[in-house]
């Protein structure tokens, strides 16, 4: 829930599509539709801990469109998980895979959980347990899991097991971003940080800005924002600051992310990494910056900081850091805001490449993957730029009136039944 603004990120989402419903144009019988979630199913379900102790979990499976194909999307491990975050996180799914025009719906999910509270075996039994839960919603034709926060290959592996024992054969199309040796695709770990790289040098390229020694931040050093910050240093940027979830450090000369990287494994942490100052988590998006790259949680650039936030490019590596009110801001104030359905739709691209190597049994090489992952990004970039341009509006309005449009004509063609 966002401090300044008081609104769940739902609401947020919700926001989001009437803006979009409106300025489009759409009738009411599809904004009845699309504007909440098609399945929601919460399961509470114990655990066996290593002490012998049983602890009960929450958690959610939320699809909220299946219309264009498959509901997609992560499931996340955060204590702050909720149904109405979940909710969120699905329709944003939806759009994402829309605005990308890959065949899949939106889905996510969830569970209440501090993983790194619990042993190895624990996040193992969690996992296989909640997967149990769920899997009268999960099917490589129905909705396929993908990580998320705190997730990772290992998990889907144990997900993908659990369900692949109850049918009795291996059912690897059910999750996407497994490890490379059980159907996952070769570039997908660096996905998600490698789209928005390309977003990034696409969004340069427009504004006729050189990404050469440009002064870029990060906040949040997990999958997206580690990758996207080796990536954007590989075109030429200048990293200066990062943060996650334990602080943020700050170096105005330049912090080299691949470095970062080994000493985050070994302290996992960006704190005391050598020749930088330590900085507040609060002012981290504050620094003075030229790309700007918030890749941690929802609702961090609020009413309350926005004013203060001026990079000429934000790109979303995160999904829904930016409130509806701080977009207001961002946009009066020239920010070239790259919002996270596009920015960060390489991950799910990806996935989908996975998913369909692994219903054909047939693998390609990483040359091939991260090329056409280029093609999907670039051409999703143009398409979104130039609606946004020709009507002067907000990235973010011109993808989700992309995105609706393409899963209203779905709508439309597949007609209500019965
Ligand atoms: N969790 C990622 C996202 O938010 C990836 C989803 C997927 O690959 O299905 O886009």
């Amino acid at each position: 829930m966002s401090k300044a603004e008081n609104k769940s990120p739902y609401q947020i989402a919700q926001e989001q599509f009437d803006l979009a419903a409106e300025f489009m144009g759409l009738e009411d019988d599809l904004r009845c539709i699309l504007r909440v979630p098609k399945r929601e199913l919460t399961v509470n379900f114990p655990v066996r801990m290593d002490d012998g102790s049983v602890q009960a979990f929450t958690g959610y499976r939320v699809q909220h469109n299946v219309t264009r194909g498959p509901g997609k999307g992560g499931i996340r491990y955060h204590q702050n998980v909720s149904l109405d975050e979940v909710r969120a996180l699905a329709m944003w799914m939806t759009w994402k895979c829309a605005v990308v025009n890959i065949p899949f719906g939106g889905a996510k999910g969830g569970v209440v959980v501090d993983p790194t509270k619990l042993s190895l075996r624990e996040l193992e039994n969690l996992t296989r347990r909640f997967a149990t839960e769920i899997s009268p919603l999960i099917g490589q034709d129905g909705d396929i899991p993908a990580p998320d926060v705190n997730t990772n290959a290992q998990i889907m592996a144990w997900l993908m097991d659990t369900i692949s024992m109850h049918t009795g054969h291996l059912e690897s199309a059910i999750t996407t971003g497994k490890p490379l040796g059980l159907g996952g695709s070769l570039g997908r770990s660096d996905a998600t940080g490698r789209g928005v790289s390309f977003c990034v040098a696409q969004a340069a390229k427009f504004l006729n800005m050189d990404l050469k020694d440009a002064p870029t931040v990060v906040q949040g050093f997990g999958n997206v924002g580690s990758v996207s910050a080796r990536m954007l240093h590989d075109l030429g940027c200048r990293i200066i600051a990062v943060g996650d979830v334990y602080g943020s450090i700050y170096n105005p000369k330049g912090i080299d992310p691949h470095a970062l990287v080994q000493h985050m494994k070994k302290t996992r942490t960006v704190m005391d990494y050598p020749d930088c100052e330590p900085v507040p988590n609060e002012d981290l998006l504050e620094i003075k910056c030229d790309v700007l790259v918030p890749a941690a949680l929802e609702e961090q650039i609020t009413a309350e900081n926005a004013p203060r936030i001026r990079p000429k490019i934000l790109a979303e590596g995160a999904n829904g850091p930016t409130t509806p009110e701080a977009d207001k801001i961002l946009f009066e104030n020239n920010v070239f805001v790259i919002p996270d359905i596009l920015c960060n739709a390489g991950g799910v691209t990806v996935s989908y490449f996975e998913w369909v190597q692994d219903l054909q049994s047939f693998f390609w090489d990483e040359s091939e993957i991260n090329h056409r992952l280029k093609l999907v990004m670039d051409s999703s970039f143009q398409a979104v730029n130039e609606r946004a341009q020709a009507h002067k509006i907000p990235l973010r309005l011109a993808a989700n009136i992309l995105a609706i449009e393409r899963v209203a004509e779905a709508t439309r063609l597949r007609g209500i039944y019965p």
